[in-house]
């Protein structure tokens, strides 16, 4: 009796201990509140839309090798089934051995993948050198590659290219001519990321719009040899204005997210220019009516893409931003801004285009 009837009294004592515990551990002093532990939940009751499949069959332009095994292929074509990704274009960067084995690695499905290889700066620093590398990229096309990419080009030069980085040389640079051209010879585009968007130069202090991407992602301009945002975007211009038979697609729309008529002017003035709007959603979606007449006006130049994974939610993420008018929701784990987002919006014809017209017109070789 004595035992039963302590028992609730005791089991109460330690629900008290453990909810005082529970909520000093869950209340921060909000004087202490760090930016990057913000978190907020939108209390606004409007719509709000869960969108699991793309409205139109996409391609995917943007992605990479993440699968370790077989079965991850496996489970990521399911994962693109459902979502309503008709294709996936994995960049590679990659030349030699490592480019084969993705190749190998995604064989068993032809009409779902298609690899695209890097370029090989191997003793890039010895006279003939681009005829060792437009040798390699004829092999890769052989093998299978379609496309190049992602090139990347924060300032220093090429250094996403596996084994070999390309420091020191720009897209812009003389020596990338051959291979330049040989690209458009074989209809292979050409992936390329330059810079970075305008927050990652901004120092990161208490003015910084988008401060913890921004600090995380931070360009050093200091470092010798770098060169800044505009002058990397003026390399892109100056390859694809010199090169005009080859196709090159600007990776998350030539990093000028902050000002987007920097890619609208490159667009006007270069039918051989498109951009993909990969990992930039977070950037796009704080401001949808400009984004909205952005797309809009230049929807015969963009291209879906991804590059955050393979999972459902990451694709479910991409439609809604593009497809719905859902306001002020938060996406705390697929972007590192702690801004609001908003649906573009955007109509079905450019929906169209985006996810996959664009897409056939550049693969259609
Ligand atoms: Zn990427």
């Amino acid at each position: 009796m004595k035992i039963k009837s302590l028992y609730p009294l005791t089991f109460f004592a330690v629900l008290q201990v453990v909810s005082l515990v529970a909520f000093s551990q869950s209340e921060p002093d909000v004087n202490n509140l760090k930016l990057k532990d913000y978190r907020p939940v939108s209390i606004y009751k409007v719509p709000q839309t869960n969108v699991e499949k793309a409205k139109f069959a996409a391609i995917d332009f943007h992605s990479h090798d993440y699968p370790k095994s077989d079965a991850e292929v496996d489970e990521w074509v399911k994962t693109m089934d459902n979502a309503g990704i008709a294709k996936t274009i994995i960049l590679s960067y990659s030349t030699g051995k490592r480019l084969d084995s993705v190749i190998d690695k995604y064989s068993r499905y032809k009409n779902r993948f298609e690899v695209w290889c890097g370029f090989d700066y191997t003793d890039n620093d010895k006279p003939g050198w681009e005829k060792k590398a437009v040798a390699e990229l004829e092999r890769c096309y052989k093998k299978g590659a379609r496309g190049v990419g992602e090139l990347g080009d924060k300032g220093l030069g090429e250094f996403y290219s596996t084994p070999t980085p390309g420091w020191g040389i720009h897209i812009d640079d003389a020596r990338m001519k051959p291979l330049i051209e040989k690209c458009g010879e074989l209809h292979m585009p050409i992936s390329i990321h330059v810079a970075e968007d305008a927050w990652m130069y901004q120092k990161p202090d208490s003015t910084n719009d988008g401060l913890m991407n921004s600090s995380k992602w931070q360009v050093d301009l200091t470092k010798k040899g770098i060169i800044g945002h505009d002058e990397l975007i003026t390399t892109l211009e100056n390859a694809v204005r010199n090169n005009p038979k080859t196709t090159f697609i600007a990776c998350h729309l030539a990093n000028t997210c902050s000002d987007l008529s920097v890619l609208g002017r490159l667009f006007d003035k270069y039918p051989n220019l498109y951009a993909d709007i990969a990992a930039r959603y977070g950037e796009l979606a704080p401001i949808p009516r400009y984004v909205h007449a952005f797309i809009e006006k230049y929807n015969n130049r963009l291209v879906y893409g991804t590059d955050m994974g393979p999972d459902k939610e990451m694709y479910h993420t991409t439609f809604r931003i593009l497809e719905t008018a859902d306001e002020h929701f938060y996406e705390h784990n697929q972007f590192g801004y702690h801004w609001p987002l908003y649906g573009l919006s955007l109509t079905d014809a450019t929906l169209k285009k985006l996810y996959s017209e664009n897409g056939k017109k550049i693969l259609s070789r």
